[in-house]
């Protein structure tokens, strides 16, 4: 009988130092530095260098790798419980070395890769002396990859990439892109793209301007690629692998961001309480008013079920050490997260009252944050989609308009069985 919900005493030792540390040492950060992701900045070394050496040390750097790759190969279970904790600070990931979209593209780096393409690209990014940017979303559509019209084409030996990308996160800072293009004009739909490793230094390129919002205004572009000549050896993968690439990368990564989300909403959960038995209106504290009860009770149940769902996921992506076997429940958790945290920091928003709704308090970033995590990775609609047609594989049709969960024919075939014991004398 297996059915645990314990954490090991070492572990939970680890987890005790890491929480420790984030609290202390890395949850400063974000108010004294800018962008996590700029790693060559003066300040980032000073600061960012001495945190990492010491994660290092401790054994935690990059936990999301197999030993291999110089992780600890710990598994989603484990990495579930240390990045719910890493998430609740913004330099959380990248003082551990597990930030997004980094950490997705060295897994697809470490499995597609060639060995002149790991030692070039894989390892400076494992090591985070740089950053990297996924280039796959366009202008004219993002949740629907078949839209893609960016072209690659062959010409004297080297591939040519033509079109444009919107939203890439990092296009700014990253060392190099891997940009999804249409390669293959013949082959069927799910195999014309290809997966194409650009050095952002190469011809061609340029940002044509920035295009997220509010703190992260800077942090993702639209980005035109023209006439951006690459080796033939840049090729990522097989020609016409593009779609496989793409879900190699993205499967752990949903997962991670719904572990990271929980650092968050239990954040906003812990600061609406602390607010709740504060704050006094009528002569009482709020915790005393049944309408915040209600709001405490409602936050708490939906971030224990989602918390639930998370390694629950995360245990069977363990189990079944392939992310295809888990993609309803992968689909599930990205299309209940965004959800979860708007729902909870909106709460703890309005509980705080026009505080909450200042730039003083961190309520508004993230019920934003919450829209960003219905969109990135893909929309929350076309998560639930994947769920609903995993969930309707397989079933057969009903025949009959009264299917056989029709209660008067159940009562008829529960007659039948029964009939010789209770006889015909319904008295
Ligand atoms: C914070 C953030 C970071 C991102 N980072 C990157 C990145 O690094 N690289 C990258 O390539 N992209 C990135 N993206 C882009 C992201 O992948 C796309 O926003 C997403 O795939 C949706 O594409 P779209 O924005 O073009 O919306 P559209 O495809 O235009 O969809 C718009 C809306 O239509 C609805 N919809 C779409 N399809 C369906 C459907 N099948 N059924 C029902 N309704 C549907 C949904 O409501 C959806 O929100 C990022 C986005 C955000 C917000």
């Amino acid at each position: 009988m297996a059915w645990d919900f314990e954490t090991a005493p070492e572990f939970q030792a680890r987890l005790d130092w890491i929480e420790q540390f984030v609290r202390e040492e890395v949850e400063p950060l974000e108010f004294v530095l800018g962008d996590p992701y700029d790693v060559q900045h003066a300040d980032h070394l000073r600061l960012v260098r001495p945190l990492q050496q010491r994660v290092r040390a401790q054994g935690l750097w990059a936990c999301h790798l197999g030993p291999g790759l110089g992780g600890q190969g710990y598994g989603q279970v484990q990495l579930a419980l240390m990045n719910e904790i890493l998430g609740a600070a913004r330099f959380g990931p990248i003082v551990f070395g597990c930030q997004a979209p980094d950490s997705g593209n060295a897994e697809i780096l470490a499995h597609y890769g060639t060995p002149a393409q790991k030692a070039r690209y894989l390892q400076p990014l494992l090591d985070n002396q740089i950053v990297s940017c996924f280039s796959m979303t366009e202008p004219q559509g993002g949740a629907d990859p078949l839209e893609i019209r960016t072209r690659a084409t062959l010409d004297e030996g080297q591939w040519v990439i033509d079109g444009e990308k919107w939203f890439a996160t990092n296009a700014r800072l990253a060392e190099f892109f891997i940009v999804m293009a249409r390669s293959e004009l013949q082959a069927e739909p799910h195999r014309c793209i290809s997966a194409f490793i650009v050095p952002a230094r190469t011809p061609g390129i340029r940002i044509v301007r920035d295009c997220g919002y509010g703190s992260g205004a800077r942090t993702h572009a639209y980005v035109r690629f023209e006439g951006v000549r690459l080796p033939a050896d840049h090729l990522l993968g097989a020609r016409g692998q593009g779609f496989e690439v793409a879900q190699t990368r993205l499967g752990g990564g949903r997962i991670h961001h719904a572990m990271r989300t929980i650092a968050k909403a239990r954040k906003a959960l812990d600061y609406l309480l602390r607010r709740a038995v504060s704050r006094r209106t009528k002569g009482e504290p709020l915790a005393h008013k049944q309408m915040i009860q209600e709001r405490i009770a409602d936050c708490w149940i939906q971030l224990e079920q989602f918390r639930l769902l998370v390694m629950r996921t995360a245990w069977l992506i363990d189990k079944h050490q392939d992310y295809r076997k888990v993609r309803k429940d992968i689909a599930a958790v990205k299309a209940a997260m965004p959800k979860v945290l708007h729902d909870i920091a909106g709460h703890a928003l309005q509980v705080h009252g026009s505080l909450g709704l200042s730039d003083e308090m961190p309520f508004m970033q993230w019920v934003t944050e919450s829209y960003f995590l219905g969109l990135a990775d893909g929309p929350t609609e076309v998560h639930k989609i994947t769920v609903a047609q995993q969930l309707t594989r397989g079933i057969v049709p009903d025949d009959s308009p009264f299917p056989d969960y029709h209660l008067p024919r159940r009562a008829h075939a529960a007659s039948e069985k029964y009939a010789d014991l209770l006889g015909s004398d319904p008295a």
